[in-house]
């Protein structure tokens, strides 16, 4: 588990998601300025990507944690935000490979790659939003196999620790 597998509390608040066809606009009739939360796609935690490109009336509480890469743009009333709003799948799919690998890690990305679960299993759907699954929950999840595993090209301790841990791992969903 990496250091941010567990989030800051509940109380930051998650904004709103603007809509995906084209930059929101702050039409500003309660003259708030807003703020966009830009998550850094380099290694980000679930935690603050599930916010990237979400929109709060108020600034964020940044940074979220030690080591917060996260940023925020403010979007003056009739203002439009700066970024559109798009969906993990969309960010995925225009990042270089090592971005992906970045974003995802090596053996989420083999798996994906090899069939044994779905891009939007790992990180999420329009409709979920950001997941950003870990390799062992990706693993527990689809109950791989350590062969399924090493036939992605993962290396057999991986595969054999990623396998014990996920079937100790309390079902989360
Ligand atoms: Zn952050």
């Amino acid at each position: 588990m990496d250091a941010h597998a567990h989030g800051p509390g509940p109380e930051i608040p998650t904004g709103f998601e603007p809509p995906r066809s084209g930059r929101w606009r702050n039409t500003g009739r309660d003259k708030t300025t807003h703020y966009q939360l830009v998550s850094s796609l380099r290694k980000p935690c679930g935690f603050c990507i599930r916010r990237h490109g979400r929109i709060l009336n108020k600034p964020w509480p940044l940074p979220f944690h030690p080591n917060c890469q996260c940023d925020q743009l403010a979007i003056l009333p009739d203002w439009d935000a700066p970024m559109v709003y798009r969906t993990p799948s969309e960010i995925f799919r225009e990042m270089g490979p090592d971005a992906q690998v970045n974003l995802v890690g090596a053996d989420n990305l083999r798996i994906i790659r090899a069939g044994l679960v779905r891009l939007s299993d790992v990180i999420g759907t329009p409709e979920s939003g950001w997941l950003l699954l870990g390799f062992t929950e990706s693993v527990r999840r689809r109950k791989l196999t350590v062969p399924q595993l090493l036939s992605a090209g993962v290396d057999r301790a991986t595969a054999d620790r990623a396998v014990s841990m996920a079937d100790r791992l309390p079902k989360q969903e």
